[in-house]
């Protein structure tokens, strides 16, 4: 790339003032890289700030439990990132004395460290050349070189890190990675890209060519799965029950209301089968109002049904792992979004 100085100054220019980008504090340079991963900047910068305050350093978030974790990243979704947080926060108390390591091939062996995050660090944190692609760096490339490789495959990113590494070796590269990314997130976007004042605007061959809009390529398409959750949310004098989700599923380790799922949408009546296998005595039951929700993942579409019941009788849960609570309580729980503002709404 014959821009890489336009690229550069550009940056210094019109950057966004995020507090990871004035620091090469580690931890608080992986933290930000996580909690980015499948995030938007304003919502994770809220999130940053979050953790940052209840845990200035990464041996205060080994201490805390993952349940606190868990409940301190509610809202934010891919609940496995927060799991691997805490993993790593204890890796490197314990394992590496309080150090993040500054090699690459390190980085990678922590939980939830893939190669972009991993590329992140040593860059931001250390200065050193690796070129750390997101999906980001994949549009500004795929459009500036015009390049028809899709890029969810393996292989393309072999391609662009060749491309890459050249171009970062130039200039300082934590300074290189932040430029490209910024002009990928707020320049060369999916829709609309602001061309007319981007840096690269003469040499972007994807302008010039007219392929804009078919620049990245990607082969996959996200294929969806509707689930059917109904919920039940017994209440019994100031009382209500909730369960750990387990399983390598959505939401592991989260608290929900006991679940039956089913294949179909289904109503009060023909659930009366599986209530009575979830609970024992349901003779006192007196549904007093069902709410239905939908909830948007990435590969999944939710459609939960919250069947609210009244019971003058204590519950008696088939299960041993429902736990009795006061509803005032649900708070301290780490519950997913869904979930936790349905409570709130009570
Ligand atoms: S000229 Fe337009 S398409 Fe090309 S890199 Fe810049 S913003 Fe992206």
């Amino acid at each position: 790339m014959e821009n890489v100085l336009d690229l550069t100054k550009w940056y210094k220019k019109n950057f966004r003032d995020l507090p990871w980008r004035t620091t090469n504090d580690p931890y608080k340079i992986w933290l930000s890289e996580i909690i980015l991963q499948q995030t938007q900047v304003v919502q994770g910068l809220a999130y940053y700030h979050r953790f940052i305050t209840e845990y200035p350093t990464v041996a205060k978030l080994a201490e805390a439990s993952e349940e606190q974790v868990l409940r301190l990243w509610q809202g934010l979704g891919y609940y496995s990132r927060a799991r691997n947080l805490h993993k790593t926060a204890k890796l490197i108390t314990n394992e590496y004395q309080g150090v993040f390591p500054n090699e690459k091939c390190e980085l990678l062996k922590l939980p939830g460290v893939g190669d972009y995050t991993a590329s992140a660090i040593v860059s931001f944190a250390f200065n050193k050349p690796h070129p750390a692609i997101d999906g980001n760096v994949f549009r500004v490339i795929s459009r500036y070189y015009d390049i028809n490789l899709p890029i969810d495959e393996p292989a393309t990113r072999k391609v662009f890190l060749e491309i890459l590494q050249p171009m970062i070796e130039q200039t300082s590269p934590a300074l290189f990675n932040n430029a490209i990314m910024e002009l990928g997130a707020t320049l060369c976007k999916n829709d609309h890209p602001n061309c007319s004042v981007c840096p690269l605007y003469i040499d972007c061959q994807a302008r010039i060519n007219e392929t804009i809009a078919l620049r990245p390529v990607k082969n996959k398409k996200v294929k969806k799965r509707n689930r059917y959750f109904n919920y039940l949310l017994i209440r019994y004098k100031d009382n209500i029950y909730i369960q750990k989700r387990f399983g390598k599923g959505i939401w592991e380790n989260l608290f929900e209301l006991p679940l039956i799922e089913t294949e179909a949408p289904a109503d009060w009546k023909n659930l009366s089968n599986s209530i009575a296998s979830t609970v024992s005595n349901t003779k006192g039951f007196n549904l007093v109002k069902q709410t239905s929700l939908k909830h948007v993942l990435t590969h999944q579409t939710l459609f939960c049904q919250f069947f609210e019941i009244y019971t003058t009788e204590k519950p008696v849960f088939v299960s041993e792992n429902c736990l009795e609570i006061e509803l005032k309580d649900s708070t301290k729980y780490p519950f997913p979004i869904l979930i936790s503002n349905f409570l709130l709404s009570l």
